[in-house]
């Protein structure tokens, strides 16, 4: 499988998303997210995953702004967050006001709360305005989505969920492929919590690269998009170059085997 930083995904909507993105949970707002933004998008990212939780809406668009580079050509994601599904359509405001910026490519329902089906008639509407191109779900389980599809016509253009080797969702994988529902890998280098993991080095050093790199191309081979993480430079260039080489099938079966079905953010299995 041949791919390049701006291959894309299309979605089951017409748009396209760009297969790997920077998500910037965690990184602080102001001037330290601004620059890890600026250095995503110098290095050739153009896809970047934010949350009205996550604080640093403001200082995103303002990276994006500053950066000169035209705004159809960055893929923005921004979230519903779970004390907001009272109004969702204020909720985007808000994030827009925070990212001045007239649209986001992707809003996503955060995490299924109960309130989740009212939402997400919202989201279609909000998508239909145009303040959204796309709109999914973010740790949405196959229940989840099942009982979403059997009362909406609107299908998820994604669900964004914690997946990398450690946490192989092959069924939820399967649902949603044939659903035409896009996979987005979050956490794909496992929140930091297996990059010294023995095996994993060892299959890092096999190909000259570093574990984060094999974690990052897994998830590109399994035709998932991918948003890792970082705040320094050198690994948000590191993170990116991960399009000259190809892991064997053999070594992908290698890595498939290695689920623990850890979690290191949410576990929504049993979210009513
Ligand atoms: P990741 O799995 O991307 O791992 C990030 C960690 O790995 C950080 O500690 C980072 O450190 C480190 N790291 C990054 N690159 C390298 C490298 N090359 N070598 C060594 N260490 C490295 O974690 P996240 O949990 O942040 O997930 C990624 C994104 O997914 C989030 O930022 C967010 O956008 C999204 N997400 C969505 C969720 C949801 O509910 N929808 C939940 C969780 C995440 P440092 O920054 O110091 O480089």
């Amino acid at each position: 499988m041949e791919f390049t930083i701006d291959a894309k995904i299309k979605l089951n909507d017409g748009h396209a998303i760009p297969r790997l993105g920077l998500g910037v949970w965690l990184v602080s707002s102001g001037k330290s997210c601004e620059s890890v933004v600026r250095a995503a998008l110098d290095a050739g990212y153009r896809h970047i995953d934010t949350a009205a939780f996550y604080g640093n809406e403001e200082s995103v668009g303002k990276a994006i702004r500053d950066s000169g580079i035209a705004r159809a050509e960055i893929y923005l994601t921004t979230k519903l967050w779970n004390s907001d599904h009272g109004n969702p359509e204020r909720a985007l405001e808000r994030s827009l006001g925070k990212l001045k910026i007239d649209y986001v490519d992707l809003y996503l329902i955060h995490y299924p709360v109960p309130e989740r089906l009212r939402s997400w008639r919202a989201l279609a509407g909000l998508r239909a305005g145009g303040k959204a191109r796309s709109i999914g779900v973010s740790n949405f389980t196959i229940g989840h989505l099942t009982e979403l599809l059997a009362n909406s016509e609107t299908v998820p253009a994604v669900n964004q969920v914690e997946l990398h080797p450690y946490l192989y969702q092959r069924e939820l994988l399967d649902f949603c492929h044939k659903k035409n529902i896009v996979i987005e890998a979050y956490s794909p280098l496992t929140h930091g919590e297996r990059l010294n993991d023995a095996k994993l080095v060892a299959m890092a050093r096999k190909y000259s690269k570093s574990p984060a790199q094999i974690l990052i191309r897994w998830a590109l081979q399994h035709d998932v998009v991918v948003i890792p993480k970082s705040a320094k430079r050198e690994r948000i260039i590191e993170d990116a170059d991960v399009f000259g080489f190809a892991i064997s099938a053999e070594d992908m079966r290698t890595l498939d085997g290695f689920n623990e079905n850890l979690r290191t953010c949410w576990d929504p299995t049993h979210a009513p």
